[in-house]
């Protein structure tokens, strides 16, 4: 029998609760396919106790090296009949989420504001639908410049207890907050399904993620305020950190849940507090978010969630004095919005916004796994995905080949009910939105590019806003095809000569969020990053977070980065204090003549 060792990290509580044991273990064999048989065998290799105040144990960090012995890999368990069937799961998720739908269409949504679940000031609503097959998921409180208010002021008063809260407190809090999360994760995951239409092959996992971002930021509390020591011959120059003051967050629809702890956790952690706008076709997790906050004990008034229409909620948030910062994911159209609406009151902004992102398939790739990112890359979460690579860059050489395989893939692509492990492209988010991608095919004709594959909606169960999987070839670099954001399982080939042809056709739009190139020759692999007009660049590898690197774009994919140190810079002020070493000659004026 095979035996495999896992390097596994995890939060636990230092006095080592073994249901959370458990629970890493399943983790592991969920993520690796690997179970346990013959038993655990778990070694503590690195275990630190963090303090606090009144002494008992904090959160402690244990390394484990799980030895799963006499596992099966996925594929013998699968022989064996041993795997639970994809229908059986289907049905074990509707049942998941049932009840919860039934509660969020007695309950509805309200804002979280101090505390509060509490309705929109005018009474108005707006509602929310599935985009499964359209039924109301619930009655939305429609906030408004008045309701920004009441949450800007809650978020203002609790500042400065939150801001000069001791950061081990901030910390155990945040981590609280993680483990809230998790504890609903399942529960998230249904429901993000069937708010977004996103499949839950790709959701299952995004809430645990959500989780690690608190945990990251959590542990980072306790070093937020560090600072530089810059001493001259006269002065002690030091310089320090504070929080930036109450921010708001405006998010996107698209993986809403894992998007908001990006930008809500670092704020938090910097001592801010937050007023979050979360997108109107998608409010379903965003309200359990804000209670889960609450549950964890984070005190009232530290986040606020107002939801709302973007030009009517959203814009009073970004013109609101008291909100000291705009952190803001979107489309760029609306970033250069939000920038005007912000100018009067000095809004500080941090926009991530569109892209039209390259992938650069050279002949030298390895072509299977090269093959396996780009269908990844656009395929996944219905193409609704910034860092999409909806532009395949693929050398003339191996074009005819390559695109024959592409074709073979996409066309095998399971559209399917958001709940359905065998789902890979459920319905897109919205009808409107539908409209926009199905426009496009009409945009490639004109253009004279191919509909190689797609290029039509699909009946799909509940009869959603289902649209086929596209792969567009014959098109040129300068196509409306190629130049726009389409946001949808939309992908454009364009054959390229060489290396610079490659660059220059990469480079020739007007977003630059990330890139990806596929190629053996190192040398020209880190040439080609360093041409590239992106922020983030992947070399033979889709994207993976690694959540202390810096993520964000150039041109018009955004202004700022997040992740790691890079969000304290945005959400904290850098103070600098000098103290002078002794009497130093200070000038003297106005010394009367005598
Ligand atoms: P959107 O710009 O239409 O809306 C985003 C948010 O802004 C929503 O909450 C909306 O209500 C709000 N909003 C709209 N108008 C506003 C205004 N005038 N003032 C203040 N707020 C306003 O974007 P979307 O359609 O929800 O999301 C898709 C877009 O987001 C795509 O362009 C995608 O590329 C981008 N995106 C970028 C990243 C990134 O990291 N770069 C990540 C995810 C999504």
């Amino acid at each position: 029998m095979p035996h495999f060792t896992i390097e596994y990290s995890a939060n636990l509580d230092a006095r080592v609760d073994m249901d959370k044991v458990v629970e890493v273990v399943r983790k592991a064999a969920v993520e690796t396919g690997i179970f346990p048989l013959g038993g655990i065998r778990v070694r503590a290799v690195r275990c630190e106790h963090y303090a606090i105040a009144d002494g008992t144990p904090d959160f402690g960090f244990l390394d484990m090296v799980l030895r799963l012995g006499e596992g099966r890999d996925l594929a013998t368990r699968k022989k064996a009949g041993e795997l639970p069937k994809s229908s059986d799961v289907f049905q074990a998720n509707r049942d998941r989420a049932a009840p919860l739908l039934k509660q969020l269409r007695a309950d509805g949504i309200g804002h979280m504001i101090d505390g509060k679940i509490v309705a929109s000031i005018s009474g108005e609503t707006f509602e929310t639908n599935s985009p499964v097959d359209g039924a109301v998921l619930a009655s939305v409180a429609r906030g408004n410049a008045e309701d920004i208010d009441r949450a800007a002021t809650a978020a203002a008063l609790a500042f400065k207890a939150w801001r000069d809260m001791p950061a081990t407190m901030r910390k155990k809090l945040l981590h609280r907050v993680a483990d809230a999360i998790e504890d609903r994760a399942d529960d998230i995951a249904v429901l993000e399904c069937i708010d977004t239409g996103q499949a839950h092959r790709f959701m299952a996992k995004a809430a645990l993620r959500a989780a690690e971002n608190f945990r990251f930021f959590a542990d980072k509390c306790t070093d937020a305020r560090d600072g530089l020591n810059m001493p001259s011959d006269e002065h002690w120059n030091v310089s320090t950190r504070v929080p930036i003051g109450p921010v708001g967050v405006i998010t996107p629809w698209n993986t809403p849940f894992m998007l908001s702890t990006w930008k809500i956790a670092p704020a938090l952690a910097a001592g801010c507090t937050v007023v979050h706008k979360p997108a109107e076709w998608s409010p379903v997790t965003a309200d359990l978010l804000s209670r889960l906050v609450k549950q964890a004990g984070v005190p009232d008034g530290v986040l606020n969630t107002v939801h709302g229409i973007g030009e009517e909620a959203g814009k009073a948030l970004t013109e609101h004095p008291a909100i000291k910062a705009i952190a803001f994911v979107g489309e760029t159209s609306t970033g250069a919005a939000i920038m005007a609406q912000g100018a009067p009151s000095l809004k500080r902004v941090h926009f991530e916004l569109g892209g039209k992102n390259p992938v650069i398939v050279f002949e030298d790739a390895d072509l299977d796994r090269a093959l396996d990112a780009v269908v990844f890359m656009i395929y996944s979460l219905n193409g609704e995905r910034c860092t999409s690579s909806s532009r395949l860059l693929i050398q003339q050489g191996i074009a005819e080949k390559f695109i024959e395989k592409l074709t073979a893939r996409v066309k095998a692509l399971k559209i399917g009910h958001p709940l359905d492990p065998a789902t890979e492209i459920g319905p897109l988010i919205h009808e409107r939105h539908l409209e926009k991608v199905c426009a496009y095919f009409d945009v490639a004709r004109k253009d004279g590019a191919v509909i190689a594959v797609g290029g039509k909606t699909h009946d799909g169960p509940g009869g959603g806003h289902y649209v086929q999987p596209t792969l567009v070839t014959g098109a040129h670099a300068n196509m409306r095809v190629a130049q726009e954001e389409v946001f949808g399982p939309f992908l454009t080939v364009i054959p390229f000569r060489d290396e610079n042809d490659a660059i220059e056709i990469a480079n020739a739009v007007q977003y630059g969020l990330t890139g990806y190139v596929w190629t053996s020759d190192m040398g020209r692999a880190l040439r080609v990053a360093d041409a590239l007009e992106a922020g983030m660049i992947w070399l033979n590898s889709e994207n993976v977070r690694h959540l202390p690197t810096p993520f964000g774009g150039m041109k018009s994919s955004g202004i700022g980065r997040d992740g790691g140190d890079y969000s304290f810079e945005f959400y904290m002020e850098t103070k600098h204090v000098s103290l002078a070493r002794g009497t130093h000659k200070i000038q003297r004026l106005g010394i009367p003549s005598s």
